[in-house]
């Protein structure tokens, strides 16, 4: 199965899912998934077409994860678009776990990838929008999740159009071997500053898998989930006997209870046990995640939300 942050990401699910079912790797599949939103223009949160900072530089974050020993990162990086596949080739072939900004892209470079122009004309007007003070280019939609709020549950092609990409990429598959993988591409916080970098590519925080115990990830305000190595938080809660649901609604509680969240931060976290169950929550409504399996590929509103009914849609249109 595969589970994934956001509606948009059914997109990659139905991309990654033929390959998987006839038994390929749930890393490729996560790859896989992750690729389809980075190349995408429209995904206004995840590489090409993502939004810049606030000085116009778009630079991305990946993680993978298979196991703690088997992880790998890339953050900050400005030249290369398939940072998720750069993320792997740090795991595969390096001994490190991150490599950063011009040294990933350095990296890149030395193993033949081509170089990208990150920065979409669309990404590059809304930033010049938000510039001038116009609010229009800003960030008050990242967060909510247009497909949920129309109330998608069907597949993801049905999303069409309407659909409004948000936030980071998140994916965990389990393959027919029972391998989970994960992993978790952003092009961060819209407008965020010049060499901030979140939760995204950190593996315990944006991205966490162990495979005694399962996956998880996590999406929004990323410095609400490094002060709780949110992902790492929900994994340990299951290995713990908590169920999924239990696990997720920990993560909520706690960053509740430390960072008193405003009404315009969002955290949604997605967790999947190595048998298969899941859940899905957030703290407001406006999240969603996608869901492929033998059922087929749909996006849903998550199991619950911390503040309001899960089909309360009213904030988002
Ligand atoms: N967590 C990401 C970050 O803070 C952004 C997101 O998920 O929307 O960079």
């Amino acid at each position: 199965m595969m589970l994934g942050t956001w509606s948009f990401s059914a997109r990659g699910c139905e991309r990654a899912w033929p390959q998987l079912v006839v038994g390929g790797e749930s890393l490729d599949a996560v790859c896989a998934a992750a690729r389809e939103a980075e190349v995408d223009p429209t995904v206004n949160s995840v590489g090409f077409g993502g939004l810049p900072d606030a000085n116009g530089q778009v630079s991305l974050d990946a993680c993978v994860m298979v196991a703690p020993n088997r992880c790998g990162a890339v953050c900050a990086v400005t030249r290369h678009l398939c940072v998720t596949d750069l993320a792997r080739l740090v795991m595969e072939t390096t001994p490190h776990v991150m490599l950063a900004g011009e040294g990933a892209d350095v990296f890149a470079d030395s193993l033949g990838m081509a170089a990208s122009v990150l920065l979409s004309a669309d990404a590059k007007s809304a930033w010049l929008k938000w510039r001038s003070g116009d609010v229009s280019g800003g960030t008050t939609d990242h967060g909510i999740d247009r497909g949920a709020a129309i109330g998608v549950a069907s597949a993801a092609s049905a999303i069409g159009e309407r659909m409004v990409a948000h936030d980071t990429i998140g994916v965990l598959a389990i393959d027919t071997r029972g391998v989970m993988a994960g992993a978790c591409s952003t092009s961060g916080l819209p407008y965020k500053r010049s060499g901030r970098v979140g939760d995204s590519p950190i593996p315990g925080h944006g991205l966490y898998v162990d495979p005694e115990v399962g996956g998880a990830v996590a999406t929004g305000n990323g410095e609400l989930i490094m002060g709780v190595s949110g992902s790492f938080l929900a994994v340990e809660c299951i290995r713990r006997g908590a169920t999924p649901a239990q696990a997720v609604h920990e993560v909520l509680e706690r960053i509740e209870r430390h960072f008193h969240p405003g009404p315009e931060q969002q955290i949604g976290v997605i967790a999947l046990a190595r048998d298969g169950t899941w859940s899905a929550g957030a703290l407001r409504t406006g999240f969603a995640v996608s869901v492929a399996d033998g059922a087929g590929i749909r996006a849903v509103a998550p199991e619950f939300v911390l503040h309001g009914a899960p089909h309360d849609e009213g904030r988002s249109t």
